[in-house]
């Protein structure tokens, strides 16, 4: 038993099983296959699907594939994909609006016969002309009285190609004076000789949205109709509609704010034109905003449900704080990512005493250190866990003469209250091994860090030092067993707040959002398949790249970082 989530839409709908209104609750998901599913798409899902599960109904996902000029299946199929993948399963097949045209045909005919629908031949400028504002009542079209006989053959022609776009529509026939613009004789039908990727030629006239979607909702027996506050004010033509054509039980729509995310597009028109111009690298580029992106970048469905939570479901609009959908990701992925070391930026570290020292570590062993010295590659393997709870397994570090640190470790001149290495301060624990003291360091011409030399005290092997305190603790990576992988760190896509204030998408692009850089990892992390994620100890979370990411060349993705101030 799921348990039920409060908010004013799940309220009504406690409110209708109290009183056993329906023999079952239906909602629906309907996307519009023009695009990949975004973030904005995620808050419905869990909405739709959630009260389905919540209230022992169903969701049926529901294509609404009216308007063929900008759709495509490689849409369909990713908006299936997408779904599932955060955790969510629909009733039966998956439904096209464009399935019930014959039946939506069928209806426009039925209130053309009640006199509720008539053609328009005016064009589509003098039809806006005629519409009227908010202070001026509309125009009645000079086809508004034609009779019925005449309406249901230009009807037929439009249906028979007789008419090229836009040179007739079918109106739905309301009130011309109305103070709702939607309901001043809609269009519901209109002329578009294209092809549709579900009938083929079939077609050339197209219903409007406003028509076939809540006749869609009524004909699946959806009984809660959710979405965004924007169509608030179709609602009285939503219900005209479905009460012209006379449902018993007809569907209600309730409306919710759309979520909005700082530094974020949720429009998936706006996204197209970032793939169309290649300004990210696909619709999955990891620093997209799409449920595609955020798979690929690391996001789990669990922290996105959990997100969507967070924010509840409201008629306020407002913008959600990113840092609490990172909040929601991080939470979800410190029990169950395994730890690793990564460095991102490598420093190298010559153990100068390195044989002398790791002669010992023999003599620890009876003290509990798990280790294995292979003669061959002059490596000591360091048995560590994978993560502080053992279930997680455990891995080989190799542990080599040579070594990586991060060259944020190491600073001539640190900055106040800096607790790394330094010219003062020398020593400092390897993360899983020995204490390290650095005795020099190489400058570049530059004055630049390029090396460092060290020594470790050969009795620290998982044992503090004797008579001193040693404070700090750095990861770091085999020189000679470490791997080098390209990692690609992130920041917002976009460097405004609100980019779709910005009329011109270029000038709201961080020029920082992506870094790559040349890192060195520990054997562990590259061989785990595709697509697995990390804690890169010290450093965030981060995942192999599920397209990208091979043995042979590692990349991964940075996910999160490991932590923020930020408490919601
Ligand atoms: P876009 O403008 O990105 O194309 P849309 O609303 O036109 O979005 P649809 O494919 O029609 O996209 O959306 C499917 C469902 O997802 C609709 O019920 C819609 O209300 C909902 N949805 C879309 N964007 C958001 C959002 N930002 N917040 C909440 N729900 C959203
Ligand atoms: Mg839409
Ligand atoms: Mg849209």
């Amino acid at each position: 038993k799921v348990e039920q989530k409060n908010d004013f839409i799940r309220n009504i709908i406690r409110d209708d099983v109290k009183a056993q209104k329906y023999k079952q609750i239906v909602t629906r998901f309907p996307p519009e296959p023009n695009g990949y599913l975004h973030l904005g798409h995620v808050k419905s899902i869990c909405l739709n699907f959630g009260i389905a599960q919540e209230f022992d109904g169903i969701c049926n996902l529901r294509y609404d594939d009216t308007n063929p000029t900008a759709e495509k299946q490689d849409y369909i199929d990713n908006i299936k994909k997408d779904v599932r993948w955060l955790g969510f399963e629909w009733a039966g097949e998956a439904l096209y609006a464009s399935s019930y045209f014959d039946q939506l045909y069928a209806w426009a005919v039925q209130l053309i016969e009640q006199g509720d629908a008539y053609v328009d031949l005016q064009t589509l400028e003098q039809i806006r002309d005629n519409r009227g504002s908010f202070t001026e009542v509309g125009k009645p079209s000079p086809q508004r009285d034609a009779s019925v006989a005449d309406n249901l053959k230009l009807f037929d022609d439009m249906k028979n190609g007789k008419f090229a776009d836009g040179k007739a529509v079918l109106r739905a026939k309301i009130d011309m004076g109305d103070a709702n613009m939607n309901m001043r004789d809609p269009i519901i039908y209109r002329v578009m000789h294209q092809a549709h990727h579900q009938t083929g030629d079939k077609w050339c006239i197209y219903p409007m949205y406003d028509f076939a979607h809540p006749l869609s909702d009524a004909h699946e027996g959806i009984t809660h109709s959710i979405c965004t506050l924007e169509f608030e004010d179709h609602r009285p033509f939503y219900d005209w509609i479905v009460n012209k054509i006379g449902f018993e039980q007809p569907p209600h729509q309730y409306e919710f704010s759309r979520l909005n995310v700082d530094h974020t597009l949720t429009s998936k028109r706006k996204l197209k034109q970032l793939v169309d111009e290649n300004i990210v690298s696909g619709w999955d580029d990891p620093r997209m905003p799409t449920i595609a992106g955020m798979r690929r970048r690391g996001y789990t469905p669990e922290g996105l449900r959990d997100f969507c939570d967070r924010v509840g479901v409201t008629k306020a609009d407002g913008v959600i704080d990113m840092r609490l959908l990172e909040f929601s990701i991080r939470q979800s992925l410190d029990d169950t990512t395994a730890r690793g070391m990564a460095v991102l930026k490598p420093l190298k570290v010559t153990i100068t005493n390195f044989d002398e020292a790791v002669k010992d570590w023999e003599s620890l062993k009876a003290e509990g250190v798990n280790a294995r010295w292979d003669e061959e590659l002059q490596t000591l393997w360091l048995t560590q866990p994978n993560h502080p709870n053992v279930d997680m397994g455990e891995r080989e570090i190799p542990f080599t003469k040579d070594l990586y640190i991060d060259q944020g470790d190491y600073e001539i001149e640190p900055p106040a209250g800096y607790k790394r290495l330094s010219p003062e301060k020398n020593e400092i624990r390897l993360r899983n091994t020995y204490v390290l003291a650095v005795t020099e360091h190489v400058l570049d011409d530059a004055g630049k860090v390029i090396e460092l030399k060290a020594t470790i005290d050969p009795t620290t092997l998982g044992q503090n030092p004797e008579g001193r305190k040693v404070k700090g603790v750095i990861h770091w990576v085999s020189a000679s067993q470490g791997i080098p992988a390209t990692v690609r760190l992130y920041e917002q896509l976009f460097s405004v707040e609100d980019p779709s204030s910005v009329s011109d998408v270029h000038e709201a692009l961080n020029p920082n959002s992506l870094t790559e850089l040349a890192a060195v990892v520990e054997p562990s992390l590259v061989n785990a398949p595709a697509g697995t994620r990390f804690q890169f100890e010290r450093e965030g979370y981060f995942i192999s790249d599920e397209q990208q990411h091979s043995t042979k060349q590692p990349v991964f993705n940075q996910i999160v970082s490991l932590r923020d101030s930020y408490k919601p």
